[in-house]
């Protein structure tokens, strides 16, 4: 087994369970190791402190795989992914949708691997070098343990760059069905597109939180925006909103929005007697820029979602992206009437959850409006966070 050795102290994150090391920490590493290699990383005392992957091209130098010191092969791959797999089924979510998370890298103590079940197909993302070395095994392995045939990948993320991985997109195992594919969610449906999506084609992680939507809008002028395919559009009309303006400077994102709705029959022309009252438009344009034109025109609404893209993938970009989440937020509250709801989210790894409230609690100052918070939204049981970082 090739050996990398940590400068002396650099072990403490180990200890502490951290699941990657940088490129700094390393007093120094075998010759030739293959890109995705399983290595021992070594205290500079030459204790065992854990059996990684290694990246050669990353500044995370190494990912944990195991802290013990057992065999990294298809048994330790199997275990792990068994164990994802019934804690899924352990939390319940079958019971609520047929698509939801199977496998979420570091939080599932397999780094670098995501993947997706829609349905009966796996879709799958191999991030990192380490995950990469292990493609085929996994594979493989996944479809044994879920007893499904086909797996499609969508190793398309950036991130891949730092790793020096090309991007794949393909087939890996079996036949894909027909897309757009149609899931089910909460007794709702929704067409996704794997093959063409965002990240594998519709955010899985906001499920409950559309629940929650629908639970909250009825008799509701509810603005969707940053809707994407209709995730909280669809569950705003299905809770009997008043009206949904959905938003989103992405035409193809909206025509599949469009087909959301129609597939839950929820629009008018549909006639569904208990819904006829709904009024639902779509609007194509930058939610920046359409904020302030409806402040300027007098609009106002019972509810405004914000759910935009990341802002700021890294902590790097925080300050710019704090800026961002600020003034969106700052619109939305200004179009709220008296007792309306914000529903806002951030998806930005370098913002954390204190600094993101303390950016939505400036947001309602400025807008001059008193603010509570009426409940933390977070995402799905199927994508646990670590606690170890
Ligand atoms: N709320 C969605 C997910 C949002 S993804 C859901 O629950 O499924 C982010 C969306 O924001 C994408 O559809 C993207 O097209 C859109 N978007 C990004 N920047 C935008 C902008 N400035 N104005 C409007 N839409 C934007």
């Amino acid at each position: 087994m090739a050996e990398v050795i940590l400068k002396a102290g650099r072990e403490k994150s180990l200890l502490r369970h951290h699941p990657w090391i940088f490129s700094g920490a390393i007093h120094h590493a075998d010759e030739n190791i293959a890109l995705g290699e399983t290595v021992d990383l070594l205290s500079f005392d030459k204790e065992f402190l854990a059996r990684a992957s290694y990246s050669p091209n990353s500044q995370i130098r190494a990912r944990i795989w195991t802290f013990e010191d057992e065999a990294v092969d298809q048994e330790f791959f199997r275990k792990r992914i068994r164990s994802a797999i019934q804690s899924r089924d352990a939390r319940g979510l079958r019971r609520d949708t047929d698509s939801y998370r199977l496998i979420y890298a570091e939080s599932d103590s397999l780094p670098g691997l995501i993947v997706d079940r829609y349905g009966d197909v796996l879709v799958l993302q191999s991030l990192t070098a380490g995950s990469e070395f292990w493609k085929d095994t996994v594979t493989d392995i996944l479809l044994e343990e879920t007893g499904l045939t086909t797996v499609y990948e969508r190793s398309d993320a950036d991130v891949r760059d730092l790793e020096g991985l090309e991007p794949r997109v393909g087939v890996l195992r079996g036949t894909i069905p027909p897309l757009p594919l149609t899931i089910h969610e909460h007794s709702l449906i929704f067409n996704v597109n794997f093959a063409g999506g965002h990240k594998t084609g519709f955010y899985l992680d906001q499920r409950r939180n559309r629940l929650r939507v629908r639970e909250l809008a009825k008799d509701k002028d509810v603005l969707d925006c940053f809707c994407y395919t209709g995730g909280f559009t669809v569950n705003a009309l299905a809770g009997k909103a008043k009206s949904v303006l959905s938003v989103d400077s992405s035409a193809d994102a909206l025509a599949f929005c469009k087909e959301n709705v129609v597939l839950n029959q929820l629009d008018e022309t549909r006639h569904i007697p208990s819904r006829s009252e709904a009024k639902w438009t779509i609007l194509e344009g930058d939610v920046f820029h359409l904020l302030r034109k409806f402040r300027d025109e007098g609009r106002s609404f019972d509810m405004v979602i914000l759910d935009p893209p990341k802002f700021a993938p890294t902590a790097a970009h925080a300050e710019k992206a704090a800026r961002a989440y600020k003034d969106i937020n700052l619109f939305a509250f200004k179009l709220l009437r008296p007792g309306g709801m914000l529903v806002t989210f951030s998806c930005s790894g370098g913002v954390d959850e204190g600094l993101f409230q303390k950016i939505v609690a400036g947001a309602a100052l400025d807008a001059g409006v008193d603010a509570q918070i009426i409940e933390h939204l977070s995402q799905a049981p199927d994508h646990p966070v670590a606690l170890n970082w």
